[in-house]
Protein backbone atom coordinates (compact mmCIF):
# COMPACT_ATOMS: atom_id res chain seq x y z
CA UNK A 1 0.00 0.00 0.00
CA UNK A 2 1.36 3.56 -0.48
CA UNK A 3 1.16 5.69 2.57
CA UNK A 4 -2.03 8.28 1.69
CA UNK A 5 -0.66 11.88 0.91
CA UNK A 6 -1.46 14.07 3.73
CA UNK A 7 -1.19 17.40 2.72
CA UNK A 8 -2.39 18.12 -0.57
CA UNK A 9 0.07 17.21 -3.18
CA UNK A 10 -0.79 19.18 -6.17
CA UNK A 11 1.07 18.16 -9.54
CA UNK A 12 0.44 19.14 -13.31
CA UNK A 13 1.73 16.03 -15.45
CA UNK A 14 2.55 17.67 -19.06
CA UNK A 15 2.62 14.64 -21.56
CA UNK A 16 2.32 14.96 -25.32
CA UNK A 17 0.67 11.17 -25.52
CA UNK A 18 -2.19 9.84 -23.39
CA UNK A 19 -3.51 6.20 -24.33
CA UNK A 20 -5.91 5.40 -25.60
CA UNK A 21 -6.56 8.68 -27.21
CA UNK A 22 -2.96 9.17 -28.51
CA UNK A 23 -0.23 6.63 -28.86
CA UNK A 24 3.13 6.49 -30.78
CA UNK A 25 4.37 4.39 -27.61
CA UNK A 26 4.92 3.75 -24.45
CA UNK A 27 4.72 7.26 -23.01
CA UNK A 28 1.30 6.96 -23.90
CA UNK A 29 0.90 3.92 -21.78
CA UNK A 30 2.56 5.15 -18.89
CA UNK A 31 0.71 8.57 -18.92
CA UNK A 32 -2.42 6.92 -18.51
CA UNK A 33 -1.54 4.32 -15.57
CA UNK A 34 0.53 6.55 -13.52
CA UNK A 35 -1.64 8.82 -13.35
CA UNK A 36 -4.03 7.17 -12.18
CA UNK A 37 -1.49 5.52 -9.70
CA UNK A 38 -0.88 8.77 -8.65
CA UNK A 39 -4.50 9.41 -8.12
CA UNK A 40 -5.49 6.11 -6.28
CA UNK A 41 -2.94 7.25 -3.92
CA UNK A 42 -4.62 10.64 -3.05
CA UNK A 43 -2.39 13.08 -5.14
CA UNK A 44 -4.16 15.99 -6.73
CA UNK A 45 -3.04 15.55 -10.36
CA UNK A 46 -4.39 16.89 -13.49
CA UNK A 47 -2.78 15.84 -16.63
CA UNK A 48 -1.88 18.69 -19.46
CA UNK A 49 -2.34 17.53 -23.15
CA UNK A 50 -2.74 18.76 -26.83
CA UNK A 51 -6.33 19.14 -28.09
CA UNK A 52 -5.20 16.74 -31.15
CA UNK A 53 -8.82 16.09 -32.89
CA UNK A 54 -8.62 12.20 -30.97
CA UNK A 55 -7.92 13.94 -27.88
CA UNK A 56 -10.97 16.68 -28.53
CA UNK A 57 -13.43 13.69 -29.30
CA UNK A 58 -12.46 11.21 -26.66
CA UNK A 59 -12.36 13.82 -23.60
CA UNK A 60 -15.68 13.63 -20.89
CA UNK A 61 -17.49 16.40 -19.91
CA UNK A 62 -14.85 19.09 -21.35
CA UNK A 63 -15.88 22.58 -20.97
CA UNK A 64 -13.77 25.93 -21.59
CA UNK A 65 -11.71 27.05 -19.02
CA UNK A 66 -9.99 30.13 -20.53
CA UNK A 67 -8.09 31.39 -23.50
CA UNK A 68 -4.73 32.69 -23.73
CA UNK A 69 -2.99 35.44 -25.76
CA UNK A 70 -0.56 34.27 -28.28
CA UNK A 71 3.14 35.07 -27.14
CA UNK A 72 6.13 35.10 -30.41
CA UNK A 73 4.87 33.17 -32.92
CA UNK A 74 2.67 30.85 -30.67
CA UNK A 75 -0.85 32.06 -31.17
CA UNK A 76 -3.95 31.78 -29.08
CA UNK A 77 -5.25 28.93 -27.36
CA UNK A 78 -7.84 27.88 -25.48
CA UNK A 79 -7.44 25.88 -22.28
CA UNK A 80 -10.55 23.03 -21.81
CA UNK A 81 -10.75 21.16 -19.07
CA UNK A 82 -12.69 17.60 -18.65
CA UNK A 83 -11.49 13.87 -17.69
CA UNK A 84 -9.73 11.52 -19.47
CA UNK A 85 -11.57 7.98 -19.97
CA UNK A 86 -9.83 6.72 -17.36
CA UNK A 87 -11.40 9.36 -14.52
CA UNK A 88 -8.12 11.42 -14.39
CA UNK A 89 -8.80 15.45 -14.94
CA UNK A 90 -7.25 17.35 -17.63
CA UNK A 91 -6.62 20.47 -18.99
CA UNK A 92 -6.20 20.28 -22.93
CA UNK A 93 -4.66 23.22 -24.97
CA UNK A 94 -6.92 23.38 -27.66
CA UNK A 95 -4.93 25.58 -30.61
CA UNK A 96 -4.77 25.84 -34.66
CA UNK A 97 -1.18 23.55 -34.29
CA UNK A 98 -2.74 20.65 -32.64
CA UNK A 99 -6.09 20.67 -34.82
CA UNK A 100 -5.07 18.67 -37.89
CA UNK A 101 -5.23 15.18 -39.19
CA UNK A 102 -2.27 12.80 -39.14
CA UNK A 103 -0.10 11.94 -36.48
CA UNK A 104 1.07 13.85 -33.11
CA UNK A 105 4.61 14.20 -34.27
CA UNK A 106 4.32 13.60 -38.10
CA UNK A 107 2.15 13.96 -41.24
CA UNK A 108 0.16 10.69 -43.19
CA UNK A 109 3.63 10.18 -44.99
CA UNK A 110 6.09 9.94 -41.79
CA UNK A 111 7.37 13.42 -42.13
CA UNK A 112 7.92 15.36 -38.71
CA UNK A 113 5.25 18.62 -38.83
CA UNK A 114 6.99 21.92 -39.45
CA UNK A 115 6.11 23.53 -37.24
CA UNK A 116 6.68 21.25 -34.17
CA UNK A 117 9.43 23.55 -32.48
CA UNK A 118 5.71 26.29 -32.14
CA UNK A 119 3.75 22.86 -31.24
CA UNK A 120 5.08 21.92 -28.62
CA UNK A 121 6.91 25.29 -27.43
CA UNK A 122 3.15 25.84 -26.87
CA UNK A 123 2.36 22.96 -24.52
CA UNK A 124 5.25 23.56 -22.87
CA UNK A 125 4.70 27.55 -22.51
CA UNK A 126 1.28 26.45 -21.02
CA UNK A 127 2.86 24.14 -18.27
CA UNK A 128 4.51 26.62 -17.26
CA UNK A 129 1.97 29.60 -16.73
CA UNK A 130 -0.37 27.05 -14.92
CA UNK A 131 2.76 26.19 -13.10
CA UNK A 132 3.27 29.63 -11.83
CA UNK A 133 1.13 32.64 -9.85
CA UNK A 134 0.60 34.00 -13.74
CA UNK A 135 -2.12 31.33 -13.94
CA UNK A 136 -5.56 32.44 -14.52
CA UNK A 137 -7.11 29.06 -13.07
CA UNK A 138 -7.40 28.55 -9.00
CA UNK A 139 -5.90 25.42 -9.01
CA UNK A 140 -2.16 25.69 -8.77
CA UNK A 141 0.53 22.76 -8.88
CA UNK A 142 3.09 22.02 -6.35
CA UNK A 143 5.00 20.34 -8.79
CA UNK A 144 4.82 20.48 -12.54
CA UNK A 145 6.23 16.86 -13.86
CA UNK A 146 7.49 17.17 -17.42
CA UNK A 147 7.51 14.47 -20.22
CA UNK A 148 10.32 13.94 -22.62
CA UNK A 149 11.62 16.86 -25.32
CA UNK A 150 7.55 17.69 -25.87
CA UNK A 151 7.44 18.81 -22.43
CA UNK A 152 10.92 20.13 -21.83
CA UNK A 153 10.73 23.54 -22.38
CA UNK A 154 8.50 24.23 -19.68
CA UNK A 155 11.00 24.62 -17.31
CA UNK A 156 12.68 27.11 -19.27
CA UNK A 157 9.74 29.04 -19.12
CA UNK A 158 8.96 29.21 -15.60
CA UNK A 159 12.74 30.79 -15.38
CA UNK A 160 11.37 33.92 -17.00
CA UNK A 161 7.52 34.25 -15.06
CA UNK A 162 7.82 36.40 -11.95
CA UNK A 163 5.97 35.33 -8.75
CA UNK A 164 5.40 32.59 -6.84
CA UNK A 165 6.00 28.74 -9.32
CA UNK A 166 5.79 24.92 -8.83
CA UNK A 167 9.11 23.20 -8.62
CA UNK A 168 10.08 21.40 -11.42
CA UNK A 169 11.24 17.59 -13.10
CA UNK A 170 11.85 15.99 -16.10
CA UNK A 171 10.99 12.26 -16.50
CA UNK A 172 12.99 10.82 -19.37
CA UNK A 173 11.59 8.46 -20.98
CA UNK A 174 14.10 8.13 -24.55
CA UNK A 175 17.04 10.16 -24.70
CA UNK A 176 17.18 9.57 -28.38
CA UNK A 177 14.56 11.93 -29.05
CA UNK A 178 15.82 15.34 -27.93
CA UNK A 179 13.72 18.15 -29.72
CA UNK A 180 16.44 19.93 -32.01
CA UNK A 181 15.60 23.24 -34.05
CA UNK A 182 17.90 25.82 -35.38
CA UNK A 183 18.45 28.85 -32.88
CA UNK A 184 15.83 30.96 -34.18
CA UNK A 185 13.26 28.79 -32.58
CA UNK A 186 14.32 31.05 -29.52
CA UNK A 187 12.59 33.68 -30.06
CA UNK A 188 10.01 32.34 -32.27
CA UNK A 189 9.13 30.43 -29.03
CA UNK A 190 9.33 34.38 -27.07
CA UNK A 191 12.08 33.13 -25.11
CA UNK A 192 14.40 35.41 -23.60
CA UNK A 193 17.54 35.63 -26.59
CA UNK A 194 19.62 35.06 -22.92
CA UNK A 195 19.17 31.36 -22.31
CA UNK A 196 20.60 30.66 -25.33
CA UNK A 197 23.87 29.24 -24.10
CA UNK A 198 25.88 26.62 -22.84
CA UNK A 199 24.13 26.65 -19.64
CA UNK A 200 20.72 27.00 -21.02
CA UNK A 201 18.80 25.71 -24.09
CA UNK A 202 22.17 25.61 -26.51
CA UNK A 203 23.06 22.38 -27.67
CA UNK A 204 25.90 22.40 -29.95
CA UNK A 205 25.02 25.30 -32.02
CA UNK A 206 21.10 24.56 -32.04
CA UNK A 207 18.47 24.48 -29.39
CA UNK A 208 17.30 21.13 -27.79
CA UNK A 209 13.94 21.07 -25.60
CA UNK A 210 15.59 18.11 -23.97
CA UNK A 211 18.63 19.94 -22.74
CA UNK A 212 16.58 22.65 -21.90
CA UNK A 213 15.02 20.28 -19.45
CA UNK A 214 17.61 18.65 -18.35
CA UNK A 215 19.02 21.71 -17.71
CA UNK A 216 17.00 23.86 -15.80
CA UNK A 217 14.65 20.80 -13.88
CA UNK A 218 15.33 20.43 -10.22
CA UNK A 219 14.85 16.29 -10.36
CA UNK A 220 15.71 14.44 -13.60
CA UNK A 221 13.57 10.92 -13.62
CA UNK A 222 14.06 8.00 -16.33
CA UNK A 223 11.89 4.97 -16.75
CA UNK A 224 14.52 2.58 -15.29
CA UNK A 225 17.40 2.29 -13.16
CA UNK A 226 19.68 0.52 -15.74
CA UNK A 227 18.98 3.37 -18.07
CA UNK A 228 19.29 6.09 -15.67
CA UNK A 229 23.58 4.86 -15.53
CA UNK A 230 23.48 3.99 -19.12
CA UNK A 231 22.43 7.29 -20.02
CA UNK A 232 25.21 8.70 -18.41
CA UNK A 233 27.95 7.19 -20.44
CA UNK A 234 29.25 7.40 -23.92
CA UNK A 235 27.49 4.68 -26.15
CA UNK A 236 23.32 5.61 -24.58
CA UNK A 237 24.34 9.16 -23.67
CA UNK A 238 22.99 11.09 -27.14
CA UNK A 239 25.41 13.64 -26.55
CA UNK A 240 23.47 14.69 -23.12
CA UNK A 241 26.35 12.44 -21.05
CA UNK A 242 28.56 15.27 -20.28
CA UNK A 243 25.60 17.24 -18.73
CA UNK A 244 23.48 14.14 -17.21
CA UNK A 245 27.05 12.76 -15.54
CA UNK A 246 27.22 16.61 -13.80
CA UNK A 247 23.30 16.18 -12.55
CA UNK A 248 24.08 12.59 -11.79
CA UNK A 249 22.69 13.37 -7.98
CA UNK A 250 19.57 14.43 -9.14
CA UNK A 251 18.61 11.66 -11.41
CA UNK A 252 16.46 8.80 -10.33
CA UNK A 253 15.55 5.42 -12.07
CA UNK A 254 11.85 3.94 -11.62
CA UNK A 255 11.11 1.30 -13.28
CA UNK A 256 7.53 1.63 -14.94
CA UNK A 257 4.55 -0.02 -14.00
CA UNK A 258 1.93 -2.02 -16.46
CA UNK A 259 -1.90 -1.11 -16.45
CA UNK A 260 -2.22 -4.34 -14.73
CA UNK A 261 -6.22 -4.38 -15.97
CA UNK A 262 -5.49 -3.83 -19.61
CA UNK A 263 -2.63 -6.50 -19.29
CA UNK A 264 -4.89 -9.33 -17.69
CA UNK A 265 -4.79 -13.08 -18.52
CA UNK A 266 -7.67 -13.78 -16.53
CA UNK A 267 -9.88 -11.11 -18.02
CA UNK A 268 -8.49 -9.85 -21.32
CA UNK A 269 -11.31 -9.30 -23.86
CA UNK A 270 -9.07 -9.51 -26.77
CA UNK A 271 -7.75 -13.18 -25.80
CA UNK A 272 -9.76 -16.47 -27.09
CA UNK A 273 -9.37 -17.89 -23.36
CA UNK A 274 -8.48 -16.92 -20.09
CA UNK A 275 -5.80 -18.24 -18.14
CA UNK A 276 -4.01 -17.92 -14.66
CA UNK A 277 -0.53 -19.50 -13.17
CA UNK A 278 -3.06 -22.44 -12.09
CA UNK A 279 -4.53 -22.90 -15.24
CA UNK A 280 -1.28 -23.02 -17.76
CA UNK A 281 -3.06 -25.42 -20.31
CA UNK A 282 -5.72 -22.95 -20.92
CA UNK A 283 -2.95 -20.76 -22.77
CA UNK A 284 -3.12 -23.66 -25.85
CA UNK A 285 -6.84 -22.29 -26.69
CA UNK A 286 -5.39 -19.15 -26.92
CA UNK A 287 -2.07 -20.75 -29.38
CA UNK A 288 -4.42 -22.40 -31.07
CA UNK A 289 -6.33 -18.97 -32.19
CA UNK A 290 -3.11 -17.42 -32.64
CA UNK A 291 -2.18 -19.44 -35.07
CA UNK A 292 -5.60 -19.53 -37.22
CA UNK A 293 -5.62 -15.78 -36.64
CA UNK A 294 -2.05 -15.36 -38.87
CA UNK A 295 -2.29 -18.32 -40.77
CA UNK A 296 0.15 -20.35 -38.81
CA UNK A 297 0.30 -24.19 -39.30
CA UNK A 298 -1.90 -25.75 -36.28
CA UNK A 299 0.68 -27.62 -34.12
CA UNK A 300 0.32 -28.05 -30.77
CA UNK A 301 3.71 -28.65 -29.47
CA UNK A 302 5.50 -25.88 -32.41
CA UNK A 303 6.81 -23.06 -29.93
CA UNK A 304 5.80 -19.59 -31.52
CA UNK A 305 7.91 -16.87 -30.61
CA UNK A 306 6.44 -13.46 -30.50
CA UNK A 307 7.70 -10.16 -31.97
CA UNK A 308 5.62 -6.73 -31.23
CA UNK A 309 7.90 -3.42 -32.00
CA UNK A 310 8.32 -0.41 -33.98
CA UNK A 311 10.61 -1.38 -36.45
CA UNK A 312 13.41 0.32 -36.27
CA UNK A 313 17.44 0.11 -35.28
CA UNK A 314 17.01 0.67 -32.17
CA UNK A 315 14.59 -2.29 -31.51
CA UNK A 316 17.09 -4.74 -33.17
CA UNK A 317 15.08 -5.40 -35.78
CA UNK A 318 18.04 -5.30 -38.38
CA UNK A 319 19.66 -8.42 -36.04
CA UNK A 320 15.95 -10.34 -36.50
CA UNK A 321 15.95 -10.10 -40.01
CA UNK A 322 19.25 -11.50 -39.83
CA UNK A 323 18.37 -14.29 -37.36
CA UNK A 324 14.79 -15.09 -38.80
CA UNK A 325 16.11 -17.57 -41.03
CA UNK A 326 17.67 -19.71 -38.31
CA UNK A 327 15.51 -19.09 -35.74
CA UNK A 328 12.59 -20.53 -38.51
CA UNK A 329 14.62 -23.49 -39.09
CA UNK A 330 15.25 -24.54 -35.19
CA UNK A 331 12.13 -25.14 -35.96
CA UNK A 332 10.12 -22.72 -34.68
CA UNK A 333 6.72 -20.78 -35.36
CA UNK A 334 7.54 -16.99 -36.09
CA UNK A 335 4.76 -14.37 -35.15
CA UNK A 336 5.51 -10.76 -36.03
CA UNK A 337 3.35 -7.71 -35.73
CA UNK A 338 4.82 -4.04 -36.04
CA UNK A 339 5.51 -1.40 -38.03
CA UNK A 340 8.27 1.31 -38.91
CA UNK A 341 11.00 1.49 -41.14
CA UNK A 342 9.89 0.78 -45.14
CA UNK A 343 12.83 -1.98 -46.14
CA UNK A 344 12.13 -3.64 -42.61
CA UNK A 345 8.47 -4.13 -43.45
CA UNK A 346 9.78 -5.13 -46.87
CA UNK A 347 11.77 -7.92 -45.58
CA UNK A 348 9.56 -8.96 -43.01
CA UNK A 349 7.13 -9.50 -45.74
CA UNK A 350 9.65 -11.34 -48.04
CA UNK A 351 10.47 -13.16 -44.78
CA UNK A 352 7.27 -14.18 -44.15
CA UNK A 353 6.13 -15.40 -48.05
CA UNK A 354 9.11 -17.63 -47.73
CA UNK A 355 8.08 -19.07 -44.91
CA UNK A 356 4.30 -19.85 -45.99
CA UNK A 357 2.53 -21.13 -42.28
CA UNK A 358 5.85 -20.88 -40.32
CA UNK A 359 6.44 -17.01 -40.54
CA UNK A 360 3.83 -14.60 -39.84
CA UNK A 361 3.78 -10.91 -40.44
CA UNK A 362 1.31 -8.25 -39.46
CA UNK A 363 2.73 -4.97 -40.69
CA UNK A 364 -0.12 -2.56 -38.85
CA UNK A 365 -0.48 -0.73 -35.12
CA UNK A 366 -3.17 -3.63 -33.51
CA UNK A 367 -4.28 -3.34 -30.26
CA UNK A 368 -5.82 -6.64 -30.40
CA UNK A 369 -3.70 -9.12 -31.84
CA UNK A 370 -0.66 -7.18 -29.59
CA UNK A 371 -2.39 -8.66 -26.75
CA UNK A 372 -3.32 -12.10 -29.06
CA UNK A 373 0.46 -12.66 -29.57
CA UNK A 374 1.09 -12.30 -25.81
CA UNK A 375 -1.36 -14.52 -24.74
CA UNK A 376 -0.82 -17.32 -27.50
CA UNK A 377 3.33 -17.06 -27.83
CA UNK A 378 5.79 -19.76 -26.07
CA UNK A 379 8.07 -16.67 -25.79
CA UNK A 380 8.54 -13.10 -26.40
CA UNK A 381 12.31 -11.65 -28.74
CA UNK A 382 13.00 -7.99 -27.78
CA UNK A 383 16.49 -7.66 -29.16
CA UNK A 384 16.48 -3.56 -28.54
CA UNK A 385 19.93 -2.19 -28.81
CA UNK A 386 18.71 -0.11 -25.60
CA UNK A 387 15.47 -0.18 -23.91
CA UNK A 388 14.72 2.91 -21.63
CA UNK A 389 11.91 0.52 -19.62
CA UNK A 390 10.11 -1.22 -22.05
CA UNK A 391 6.93 -2.81 -21.38
CA UNK A 392 5.97 -6.06 -23.80
CA UNK A 393 9.04 -8.10 -21.43
CA UNK A 394 6.65 -7.15 -18.21
CA UNK A 395 3.43 -8.28 -20.42
CA UNK A 396 5.19 -11.17 -21.58
CA UNK A 397 5.54 -12.53 -18.03
CA UNK A 398 2.40 -11.74 -17.22
CA UNK A 399 1.06 -14.06 -20.05
CA UNK A 400 2.93 -16.85 -19.10
CA UNK A 401 4.97 -16.17 -22.40
CA UNK A 402 9.25 -16.33 -21.58
CA UNK A 403 10.56 -13.50 -23.13
CA UNK A 404 14.05 -13.28 -24.29
CA UNK A 405 16.15 -10.18 -24.11
CA UNK A 406 19.06 -7.88 -24.63
CA UNK A 407 20.85 -7.45 -21.36
CA UNK A 408 20.15 -3.19 -21.84
CA UNK A 409 18.04 -0.92 -19.92
CA UNK A 410 14.53 -1.84 -18.31
CA UNK A 411 15.16 -5.45 -19.86
CA UNK A 412 17.87 -6.20 -17.27
CA UNK A 413 16.18 -4.65 -14.52
CA UNK A 414 12.46 -6.65 -15.05
CA UNK A 415 14.10 -10.25 -16.65
CA UNK A 416 15.92 -13.17 -14.62
CA UNK A 417 18.26 -15.00 -17.04
CA UNK A 418 17.37 -18.63 -16.39
CA UNK A 419 21.02 -19.64 -15.35
CA UNK A 420 21.25 -22.93 -14.00
CA UNK A 421 20.97 -21.46 -10.55
CA UNK A 422 18.15 -19.12 -11.25
CA UNK A 423 16.53 -22.17 -12.51
CA UNK A 424 17.67 -24.08 -8.95
CA UNK A 425 16.37 -20.91 -6.73
CA UNK A 426 13.35 -20.50 -9.23
CA UNK A 427 13.90 -16.49 -9.95
CA UNK A 428 14.45 -17.43 -13.46
CA UNK A 429 11.90 -15.49 -15.46
CA UNK A 430 13.56 -15.61 -19.32
CA UNK A 431 16.38 -15.54 -21.49
CA UNK A 432 18.87 -12.59 -21.11
CA UNK A 433 21.92 -12.10 -24.28
CA UNK A 434 24.54 -10.09 -23.99
CA UNK A 435 24.78 -7.56 -27.11
CA UNK A 436 22.58 -7.26 -30.48
CA UNK A 437 24.39 -9.71 -32.75
CA UNK A 438 22.86 -12.46 -35.18
CA UNK A 439 24.56 -14.48 -32.73
CA UNK A 440 23.95 -13.53 -29.44
CA UNK A 441 20.12 -13.47 -30.43
CA UNK A 442 20.55 -17.20 -31.88
CA UNK A 443 22.50 -18.36 -28.80
CA UNK A 444 19.76 -17.03 -26.23
CA UNK A 445 16.63 -18.78 -28.74
CA UNK A 446 18.54 -21.81 -28.65
CA UNK A 447 18.45 -21.94 -25.27
CA UNK A 448 15.01 -21.25 -24.80
CA UNK A 449 14.24 -23.82 -27.17
CA UNK A 450 16.39 -26.65 -25.83
CA UNK A 451 14.48 -25.39 -22.10
CA UNK A 452 11.01 -25.41 -23.83
CA UNK A 453 11.72 -29.22 -23.79
CA UNK A 454 11.66 -29.54 -20.53
CA UNK A 455 7.97 -28.93 -19.60
CA UNK A 456 8.82 -28.97 -15.74
CA UNK A 457 11.44 -25.97 -16.06
CA UNK A 458 9.35 -24.28 -18.59
CA UNK A 459 6.12 -24.34 -16.36
CA UNK A 460 8.49 -23.24 -13.34
CA UNK A 461 9.51 -20.13 -15.39
CA UNK A 462 6.37 -19.17 -16.62
CA UNK A 463 4.93 -19.58 -13.47
CA UNK A 464 7.85 -17.19 -11.77
CA UNK A 465 6.97 -14.76 -14.38
CA UNK A 466 3.56 -14.67 -14.01
CA UNK A 467 3.73 -14.24 -10.07
CA UNK A 468 6.07 -11.16 -10.57
CA UNK A 469 4.06 -7.83 -9.52
CA UNK A 470 4.98 -5.25 -12.15
CA UNK A 471 1.48 -3.21 -11.12
CA UNK A 472 2.21 0.72 -10.82
CA UNK A 473 1.69 0.48 -6.61
CA UNK A 474 5.87 0.07 -5.55
CA UNK A 475 6.67 3.06 -8.87
CA UNK A 476 4.08 5.44 -8.22
CA UNK A 477 5.56 5.65 -4.31
CA UNK A 478 8.86 6.42 -5.70
CA UNK A 479 7.40 9.42 -7.69
CA UNK A 480 5.80 10.54 -4.48
CA UNK A 481 8.61 10.66 -2.73
CA UNK A 482 10.39 12.73 -5.11
CA UNK A 483 6.96 15.09 -5.53
CA UNK A 484 8.02 15.13 -1.17
CA UNK A 485 10.99 16.13 -1.76
CA UNK A 486 10.09 18.84 -4.28
CA UNK A 487 7.28 20.56 -2.58
CA UNK A 488 9.19 20.29 0.83
P1 LIG B 1 8.52 2.18 -27.36
O1 LIG B 1 7.78 3.20 -26.57
O2 LIG B 1 9.99 2.41 -27.47
O3 LIG B 1 7.91 1.89 -28.70
P2 LIG B 1 7.66 0.29 -25.30
O4 LIG B 1 7.95 -1.16 -25.13
O5 LIG B 1 7.95 1.18 -24.14
O6 LIG B 1 8.45 0.77 -26.60
O7 LIG B 1 6.14 0.48 -25.67
C1 LIG B 1 5.62 0.06 -26.88
C2 LIG B 1 4.14 -0.20 -26.70
O8 LIG B 1 3.51 -0.15 -27.97
C3 LIG B 1 3.86 -1.56 -26.15
O9 LIG B 1 2.65 -1.49 -25.43
C4 LIG B 1 3.71 -2.40 -27.43
O10 LIG B 1 2.95 -3.56 -27.25
C5 LIG B 1 3.00 -1.44 -28.30
N1 LIG B 1 3.20 -1.66 -29.74
C6 LIG B 1 4.31 -1.42 -30.47
N2 LIG B 1 4.08 -1.70 -31.77
C7 LIG B 1 2.81 -2.14 -31.86
C8 LIG B 1 1.97 -2.57 -32.94
N3 LIG B 1 2.42 -2.61 -34.19
N4 LIG B 1 0.70 -2.93 -32.66
C9 LIG B 1 0.24 -2.89 -31.40
N5 LIG B 1 0.96 -2.48 -30.33
C10 LIG B 1 2.24 -2.11 -30.57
Amino acid sequence: MIPPVNDKLTVLFVTSEVAPLIKTGGLADISASLPVALMHSGVDIRVLMPGYPSVIEGIKSKGRLTSFPSIGELPQCQLLAGKLPNGVPALIVDSVLFNRPGGPYNDANGKDWPDNDLRFGLLSYMGAVLSSSASPIAWRPRVVHCNDWQAGLTPTYLQFIQGEKARTMITIHNLAYQGIFPPSTVSRLGLQPSCFQPDGVEYYGNMSFLKAGLYYSSRITTVSPTYAQEIQGEELGFGMQGLLQHRSSQITGILNGIDTDAWDPEGDPYIERYFNAARLPAKLDNKRALQRRMGLALEDEMPIIGLISRLTYQKGTDVFLSAAEELAASPAQLAILGSGDAGMQDALQDLARAHPGQVAVHIGYDEGLAHQIEAGADMFLMPSRFEPCGLNQMYSQRYGTVPVVNSTGGLKDSVVDATQEHINDKTATGFVFNGVTREAVVGAMKRALTTFKNKKVWRQIQKTGMSKDFSWEASAARYIEIYRQLAG
